[in-house]
């Protein structure tokens, strides 16, 4: 900041005015934060509205503030939804700013067909950090503007035209086709082991020491917008030296992190009967007799078309209740962000913009490395399936080991409202500390939260594109009306790689 003042007394004037905002129900912004910097660094002055920003609020301080750019982030999927309600209300209310969209589950394809043709500004994907200079710069600048803007919008055009006749081209199997082609767990000779309790646990004040060791690093230097795997990272021409230097400063601030108690962890585990039912869907039961269906939670299944491999729900990993074989699903919500505002409020009042996406970064590496320690605790003792595994870190963070934790609102279950029966099971209105936002995003950011399957043929696998008749049997299964299904189905199971 002192440097930026000087030269901005010095007479250089400011290159535009960037408001930028993580939307509504979304609580996601390192990414965010990098690029404000980024921004800031190259002579940008911006006004950076925080998390979960309502659209009106965006709208009014773009006038109030007279900006030249608004920036739009998000991590979760709800939130492309969000952005595209944001682009509809710009043109309702006749502005011409450009917009910026950026954040980990937006993209080119999804900016190209969903948001931009709703706006007749500039919509412009900004795929990382890095690029949000260079974008901006040719949004504004005086000569070219026009042209550049040209250029974005028929590159858009032909974004679409390719989608459509790849949709078109890529045909999708019926229902009954998809359900005959199942994953039988039935016949896979596979015996569900009992889990050694069965109901809920919780875990306050989890030691951080021994969180620690659990820490993939790889991502962190992803946070940080350093691409490349650790410890690999630092053997880099270039990003080698910088990335050294992060990871010792991480080092050093976990280590107080740990020391000085700037974090707390709690996690909330349980384990119930459960059967698959109807195919797609999972009955929870009260207790082992089986008599009394707790709740009902409700799978997608992949609808390409197969031949070789069978099409994928997660149902598949549970034995089906018509066989009578006694199965179990776990289900778990960990933290390690309990008390995160603290420290960072310390940061944001001496402008340590450095100092508090490091806090963030490492907080979420913690809340992984928590998810990864309680599922190893799970395999070997809560529910014991693999009570001898013995795996090193490496083949930890490589997932060497029987069973997944697949996390509601990613690609095998896109959908984020099942967030609400998962919170539902573990009774996490009471007994956990994380709770939800509207778009079903976790606060505090750092947590994570999913199911445990311990079948040994389960995989992490994409639903892909699903097509109206499954949405609407899903809409029904759910007792949910279908325009509600399809709002927060429709960014995912449009824009991913329907062969992921
Ligand atoms: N070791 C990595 C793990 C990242 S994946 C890290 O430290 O960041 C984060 C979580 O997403 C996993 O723990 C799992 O719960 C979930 N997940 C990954 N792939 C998934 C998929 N295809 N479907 C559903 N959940 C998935």
């Amino acid at each position: 900041m002192p440097y930026i003042e000087a030269e901005k007394s010095e007479g250089l004037s400011s290159q535009g005015k960037i408001l930028l905002a993580t939307v509504k129900g979304d609580v996601h912004d390192i990414g965010k934060n990098i690029v404000a910097v980024v921004l800031q660094c190259n002579n940008y002055e911006t006004i950076d509205l925080g998390v979960m920003v309502p659209a009106e609020t965006i709208l009014k301080t773009a006038i109030e503030e007279n900006v030249d750019i608004i920036g739009l982030s998000g991590l979760i999927t709800p939130s492309l939804d969000e952005m595209v309600h944001m682009a509809k209300e710009m043109q309702r209310l006749d502005y011409t700013l450009p917009l910026m969209i950026g954040g980990a589950t937006t993209s080119k394809i999804h900016t190209a067909v969903k948001i931009a043709p709703q706006y007749n500004g500039a919509s412009v994907h900004v795929l990382d950090a890095s690029r949000a200079v260079g974008v901006a710069n040719n949004l504004l600048q005086k000569e070219g503007r026009d042209a550049y803007i040209r250029q974005v919008k028929e590159e858009h055009e032909a974004l679409r035209v390719r989608r459509a006749s790849n949709q078109q081209a890529r045909k999708l199997a019926s229902m009954d086709q998809v359900r005959a082609n199942r994953f039988r767990s039935e016949d896979s000779g596979y015996v569900p082991v009992k889990p050694s309790f069965l109901g809920i646990r919780q875990f306050d004040d989890y030691s951080l020491e021994e969180i620690s060791h659990y820490i993939d690093w790889s991502p962190f230097f992803q946070a940080w917008e350093l691409k490349g795997r650790y410890p690999a990272i630092f053997d880099h021409p270039e990003k080698g030296v910088h990335a050294h230097e992060l990871y010792d400063d991480a080092r050093a601030m976990l280590k107080k992190i740990i020391d000085e108690k700037w974090l707390q962890a709690q996690a909330v585990v349980g384990f119930f009967p459960a059967n698959s039912v109807d195919h797609d869907d999972i009955n929870v039961y009260t207790d082992d007799q089986r008599n009394t269906v707790q709740l009902k939670l409700h799978g997608i299944r992949q609808q390409m078309v197969k031949r070789e491999t069978p099409n994928l729900c997660l149902s598949d990993y549970l034995q089906p209740e018509s066989s009578g074989v006694a199965d179990y699903i776990g289900a778990f919500i960990v933290t390690s962000g309990l008390g995160i505002e603290e420290k960072l409020a310390e940061f944001e009042a001496d402008q340590d913009d450095y100092n508090s996406i490091m806090l963030k970064a490492i907080a979420d590496r913690l809340a992984e490395a928590f998810t990864e320690l309680m599922h190893q605790r799970t395999r070997r003792e809560f529910w014991g399936y693999a009570s001898n595994e013995k795996l090193t870190n490496e083949e930890l963070i490589k997932e060497k080991y029987q069973g997944i934790r697949p996390a509601p609102g990613y690609p095998a279950c896109p959908d984020h409202t099942e967030k609400a029966l998962l919170w539902q099971l573990l009774e996490a209105d009471q007994r956990s500390k994380v709770s939800l936002t509207e778009s079903y995003a976790m606060y505090p950011a750092a947590a994570v939260s999913g199911f445990y399957f311990a079948h040994p043929d389960a995989r992490y696998f994409g639903t892909g594109r699903v097509g109206q008749d499954q949405v609407e049997d899903y809409a029904r299964r759910k007792d949910m009306p279908k325009a509600e299904v399809e709002r927060w189905l429709a960014p995912v199971l449009a824009y991913e790689p329907d062969d992921s």
